[in-house]
């Protein structure tokens, strides 16, 4: 039996590893120092160096490593082991405050859009002292933020820390204007991941599944996900055994995993963990994603995290809950028992609307990737416009507010489960709505667009600063009002009645939400491409230098890398269906032809029918040739697109000639796959592959 009290936060450098590991001294000094945010001095530096080195090497670490999220979207490491030579030919472990501090990288191998070129090749990670170091495989994991030698910021963290900044400084600055005083604003995230899991050796014999993480081909299987049997269902003992380890491993890395239990669509689950202070569960989500890969190949499954794996499956998302509180604990959204006269409440509430609303752009963006485009709009999904629920009562209490009434509010019932026990819990006043992107659930927000691969920093980064501005917006009015009181309804209605286009409590999965959505003027930004041009728009230039979260340069490399991302994706995707096309499809196919045309002969010479063969076959060979006719389109039109110089009409060409061509191909592959015999084709299909874990 574990004890999971003391197997929690194991691999972690946290406050009591801290408090044992290092002198009382330098630990306070180091407490006072962080959340001053001021730099470290170098004795202290060394010191703590000394402390994390000890420990680390008592819990068997030799190496030690800078981990930091480039733009690839993964974290990256170079481990350096300890060991420094001595004059009598041994060795002794030293880790120095420089060592900790900083460390000098090669920038021009990770994606820099253009920045490293400015100046020179050279990166820097630097540490971020307000997330632990922890172990993992054998290496000290200390995290940075990572940047060019002249600053400019070559990561997703960074932004994600200077936007909490700002979002925190304003939320006290309201407070503040409210007459309260706060040490600190507290930016909050817990992040649910979905994923699925699949037999290795079903993804072993799939190029598609193993060089881009989704299958490229493949037709529905009998039974997909319509009993709706799946979901919460049975966890089967292999997924319960692997749901066991993972949840494990995650608790010795501090991660507070909470819920585990199976999603919508066969093979998918879900792993949901407690929330926490926003960089942290940046990290944290991505040593999620790292630790269940790898936990899953130790049972013999891939834990796939592509959010679009199979062809009209559900999808696997991602959702980003969003709030803030004060350091003594007081959650900024909790609306409290009489919301209407929660005038502090209403104020935070109206800077969100306000925020989703102006930059609906930067939100779309910021969740954009080839991926995510199949996913999104996929009636399943959120569509690829953003929109915000807030619940009738809320969205009662703002337009009465801003239209001078009183707000007669439903009375929350008692919920009566017939089974002669009332609950003492109220039903919610409001039917929480699971189809939109931007959801208000109770006390926090719940951003549902980010796919399950995406790294919550840049999503979470644009919330932070949008909400920054109006918070920023809202303070610099009540802080020149006469009658507090007065001016707070006056924004609220201005505020409102402005931005209240973004809210919409119907089904977002529904045709007519387009419609409207249009009519209402919303952007519908339907793919990655015609997402990411925004990125160095005038006004998201400006929103982000002005809160320090990115500079103007910054902004155009991060475009060109995330553009020239998602080029490379549809290509290697294109390149792996023409491969599997060449050298699997076609040969697999031919074969059953021959077997078809070789069983045609033989019945004739018999004299028997081959009515049956002759369909078969013709409609087989009708089928390849179209497969063969689409192969050579989609060969000719990759290579056109590959040459083509401007970044932008790149990507476009890749979303409106590539992609294309791609469906054009699989049809008749998919339809091949239902006609020709299960011996022959090539690679498992759904149905094998999302029944047999
Ligand atoms: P759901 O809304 O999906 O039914 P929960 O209400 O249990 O489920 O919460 C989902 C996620 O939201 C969890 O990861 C939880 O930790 C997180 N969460 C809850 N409260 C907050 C908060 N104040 N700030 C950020 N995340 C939160
Ligand atoms: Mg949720």
């Amino acid at each position: 039996m574990i004890s999971v009290p003391e197997i929690f936060s194991a691999y972690v450098f946290d406050h009591a590893k801290m408090k044992k590991w290092l002198k009382k001294k330098d630990y306070n000094q180091f407490i006072a120092t962080v959340e001053q945010g001021k730099p470290l001095s170098k004795e202290l530096a060394s010191a703590i160096a000394d402390g994390m080195k000890n420990w680390a090497i008592s819990m068997g670490a030799t190496h030690y490593t800078h981990w930091f999220q480039p733009m690839t979207g993964i974290t990256a490491e170079k481990h350096d082991s300890f060991i420094c030579p001595t004059d009598d030919g041994k060795v002794i472990m030293k880790f120095s405050g420089k060592e900790l501090i900083k460390s000098e990288g090669d920038a021009s191998s990770f994606p820099n859009g253009g920045l490293r070129s400015t100046f020179e090749a050279r990166g820097y990670t630097v540490w971020d002292p307000t997330s632990f170091a922890f172990i993992k495989d054998g290496a000290l994991c200390i995290p940075t933020a990572f940047c060019t030698f002249s600053g400019q910021v070559l990561d997703k963290k960074t932004p994600l820390l200077r936007s909490t900044k700002a979002v925190s400084m304003q939320a006290k600055r309201l407070l503040n204007v409210l007459g309260k005083q706060t040490k600190e604003v507290i930016v909050t995230v817990g992040a649910e991941q979905e994923y699925f899991l699949i037999d290795k050796k079903n993804y072993l014999q799939r190029k598609d599944l193993m060089f881009t993480g989704r299958t490229l081909f493949g037709s529905n299987p009998a039974k997909g996900q319509e009993m709706a049997d799946h979901y919460y269902g049975n966890i089967r003992p292999r997924v319960l055994a692997f749901m066991e380890e993972l949840d494990r491993e995650l608790w010795k890395f501090g991660i507070l995993a909470k819920t585990r239990h199976n999603e919508v669509a066969p093979a998918q689950h879900e792993l949901a963990p407690i929330y926490s202070t926003v960089n942290v569960a940046a990290d944290q989500n991505q040593l999620t994603m790292e630790i269940m890969k790898k936990i899953a190949e130790k049972h013999d499954l891939i834990c796939l995290l592509n959010e679009k794996p199979f062809k009209d499956v559900n999808g696997s998302g991602k959702h980003d809950n969003w709030s803030m509180s004060t350091d003594s604990g007081e959650n900024l959204f909790e609306p409290g028992k009489n919301p209407k006269e929660n005038l502090q409440f209403l104020l935070f509430l109206i800077s969100v609307i306000t925020a989703v609303d102006r930059h609906q752009d930067l939100l779309r963006l910021s969740v954009a990737s080839a991926s995510n485009d199949h996913r999104l709009g996929a009636s399943e999904a959120p569509p690829a416009i953003v929109s915000m629920y807030i619940g009738e009562e809320l969205e009662g209490i703002l337009e009465n507010l801003s239209s001078g009434k009183t707000y007669d509010e439903k009375v929350a019932s008692d919920l009566d489960t017939a089974s002669g026990i009332k609950t003492a819990f109220k039903k919610d006043n409001t039917d929480r709505n699971r189809t939109s992107p931007f959801a208000f659930t109770g006390n926090k927000f719940e951003f549902r667009m980010l796919g399950s691969e995406c790294n919550i920093s840049c999503p979470t980064t644009m919330i932070n600063v949008a909400v920054a501005e109006a918070l920023d917006e809202i303070c610099s009015k009540l802080e020149k009002a006469t009658d507090l009181n007065s001016e707070i309804l006056n924004i609220i209605k201005e505020y409102y009645c402005k931005h209240k286009r973004i809210i919409f409590n119907g089904n977002g999965y529904g045709e007519e939400w387009k419609a409207l959505a249009k009519e209402r003027g919303l952007l519908n930004l339907e793919n990655t491409p015609s997402a990411l041009v925004r990125y160095n728009d005038k006004k998201n230039v400006e929103l982000l230098e002005k809160y320090g979260v990115l500079n103007g340069e910054e902004i155009d490399a991060r475009m060109e890398i995330l553009l020239e991302n998602y080029c490379k994706t549809i290509n290697i995707e294109a390149r792996t269906m023409l491969e599997m096309t060449k050298r699997e499809i076609i040969p697999a196919c031919i074969t059953s032809i021959n077997e078809l045309a070789e069983t045609i002969r033989l019945k004739k010479k018999l004299d028997l029918s081959r009515e049956t063969e002759s369909k078969i076959l013709e409609r087989t060979s009708a089928l390849l040739d179209e497969a063969y006719t689409a192969e050579l389109k989609l060969e000719e039109v990759s290579k056109k697109v590959k040459t083509e110089s401007d970044i932008v009409k790149k990507a476009k060409d890749y979303h409106d000639q590539v992609l294309s061509a791609m469906n054009d191909l699989r049809k008749p592959v998919d339809e091949l796959e239902k006609l020709v015999a299960k011996k022959y084709w090539p690679f498992p299909a759904y149905s094998d592959i999302l029944y047999s874990v």
